[in-house]
């Protein structure tokens, strides 16, 4: 495996792997979620590129940043392990420098959900975003269906830029009692762990309602805010693929979303319908 920590390194790399590229972008602090995006990078493409970048311009003032878990000596040994070829490990400076153009999310889809939550946040998703298609060139890029408002705002980028690549959404990944993996778990005291399965039991929740005919939002929402409500709970949300507010299910066009902060760590999860 390669390590490239500039963008010349990395064009130097690429030039030893020709081929289809297959790409994951990721903060590090690697678990089985971003394993399963890799392995799918593998099997469909000759060449895996992972970056591992813990990007400022998305967090806000007074979020994690500074705490954001770094595992570099494991994350590296997990890539080199799950067969990736290249590694791009850039610091700051590789990526930014000062006064930048900056790509800006959508009014419909950017300041909804997690964009009212977390004002800015999507720019600096999709900024961070775009210059790493730009230096990696991938075939496929690859993204979690557990982050589904930033999946669906860069296929819109994606769109919107003629980017030439194919943006491939994988399925959220669980621990066996249903709470989905998140690098951010690891903020979680036993007990806050045990409180943060109410994410995902409102979402099971949610999904037998509607296999048992109850497809009203307002319904489902009720129900789903009574079990999170221990939690201090930022919103729930049944929109359709678009984002759009859904008064009723429309199965094979429906996600349900949740966020809430469990203790002082806020979590995000879903289900797609
Ligand atoms: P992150 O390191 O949190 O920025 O995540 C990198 C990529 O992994 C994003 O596309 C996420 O949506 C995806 N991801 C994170 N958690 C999971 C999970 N539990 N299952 C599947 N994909 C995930």
């Amino acid at each position: 495996m390669i390590i490239a920590r500039s963008a010349q390194e990395l064009e130097d790399a690429l030039k030893t792997r020709p081929g289809s590229r297959g790409f994951v972008p990721t903060m590090g602090a690697l678990h089985i979620g971003h394993r399963t995006l890799i392995d799918a990078a593998r099997r469909e493409n000759e060449c895996v590129v992972v970056s591992i970048f813990v990007n400022p311009t998305q967090f806000l003032p007074g979020e994690d940043l500074s705490k954001y878990p770094r595992r570099e000596e494991a994350d590296f040994k997990i890539c080199e392990l799950s067969g990736v070829d290249i590694l791009f490990y850039p610091d700051v400076s590789a990526m930014y420098t000062a006064d930048e153009i900056r790509i800006t999310a959508p009014d419909v889809r950017g300041f909804i959900l997690e964009g009212a939550s977390r004002p800015g946040h999507f720019d600096g998703v999709l900024t961070v975003v775009m210059k790493l298609l730009n230096l990696v060139h991938p075939t496929r890029a690859y993204f979690g269906k557990k982050d589904a408002q930033q999946l669906a705002l860069i296929t819109q980028m994606v769109h919107n830029f003629f980017m030439d690549v194919e943006i491939v959404p994988m399925d959220t990944v669980r621990e066996n009692d249903g709470l989905a993996l998140s690098s951010r778990n690891v903020y979680l005291s036993s007990e806050e762990r045990q409180e943060a399965l109410k994410l995902s039991a409102a979402l099971k929740h949610a999904t037998k309602m509607v296999m048992q005919g109850n497809v009203k939002s307002f319904t489902i929402q009720s129900a789903m805010e009574e079990i999170l409500a221990p939690l201090d709970v930022e919103y729930v949300a049944i929109v359709n693929r678009a984002f759009q507010s859904l008064n009723e299910v429309v199965i094979g066009d429906t996600i349900v979303l949740v966020a809430a902060r469990v203790g002082t760590t806020r979590l995000i999860d879903n289900v797609w319908m």
